[in-house]
């Protein structure tokens, strides 16, 4: 396994409890859209076992194209060690990257593709759709579902309806309005469907697209293989 020592670049606070840490992009290291990787904090790796206390999955919201590796993540006042001291980071500190791998890159199957998300998941959808927009080939049309109850949506310049371009962005911030937009969507019987948010967001939407007759090969979790199978029976 390697492990990529890098250096924040730049912190952007997207929204009042949303920041963006953008790395330095280490030599040779590259990735997918729908990329997840390891984000260490310093000392992480220091004792006989690492210190899991000082490590957290988390998606890549850029593309390689824009330089930087992109980490956006929620801070609430109530928060966890690890992110008490991300807050405390700035320019200049070093964190550590690896073991990176994407479970949703873009089928490109000429269907069209949904992304369901609540919250900070959209930040696993923004490289796809910036994929999207660079490299349509082989693909239906995009559509994105972001269910965001602080009302202070995230990434809204790229998350813009594009309708020449096939994209359609949609932002709520109730569930009976999440639910009934699925609906909608879920009437597209050969559509793809990727959710990306809590495991009982996960579980919810799940049980709604299969009682919509939408099978299982046709949505898309960011889980390892055998837990996609649990969580799709
Ligand atoms: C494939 C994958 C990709 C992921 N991508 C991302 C990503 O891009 N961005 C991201 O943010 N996360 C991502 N996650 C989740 C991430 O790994 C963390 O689990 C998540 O951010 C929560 O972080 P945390 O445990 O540090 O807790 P926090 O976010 O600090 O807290 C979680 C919740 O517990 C509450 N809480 C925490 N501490 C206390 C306390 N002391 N007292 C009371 N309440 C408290 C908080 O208010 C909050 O509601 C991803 C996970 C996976 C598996």
């Amino acid at each position: 396994m390697q492990i990529h020592w890098t250096k924040i670049n730049e912190v952007i606070q997207e929204t009042p409890e949303v920041r963006t840490y953008m790395l330095d992009c280490p030599d040779g290291f590259t990735w997918e859209e729908g990329s997840h990787t390891h984000l260490g904090l310093e000392g992480f790796n220091a004792g006989e076992k690492p210190n899991k206390g000082l490590v957290r999955h988390m998606s890549i919201s850029t593309l390689p194209d824009e330089t930087f590796i992109g980490i956006t993540t929620r801070i609430r006042k109530q928060r966890s060690g690890f992110k008490d001291i991300l807050e405390g980071l700035d320019a200049g500190s070093p964190v550590a990257v690896f073991k990176t791998h994407s479970n949703v890159p873009l089928k490109r199957e000429d269907k069209n593709i949904y992304l369901l998300s609540a919250g900070v998941g959209l930040a696993t959808f923004r490289p796809l759709v910036r994929e999207y927009m660079n490299r349509p080939d082989e693909m239906g049309n995009l559509y994105s579902l972001n269910i965001d109850s602080s009302k202070d949506y995230l990434f809204t310049d790229i998350f813009e309806s594009a309708p020449e371009k096939g994209f359609t962005s949609k932002f709520v911030d109730n569930r009976d309005e999440y639910y009934d937009q699925v609906r909608k969507l879920a009437e597209d019987k050969e559509g793809l469907f990727y959710v990306v948010g809590s495991d009982a967001f996960l579980t919810e939407n799940i049980a709604l697209l299969r009682g919509l007759d939408i099978k299982a090969e046709q949505i898309m979790l960011d889980k390892r293989e055998h837990t996609v199978q649990e969580f799709l029976g």
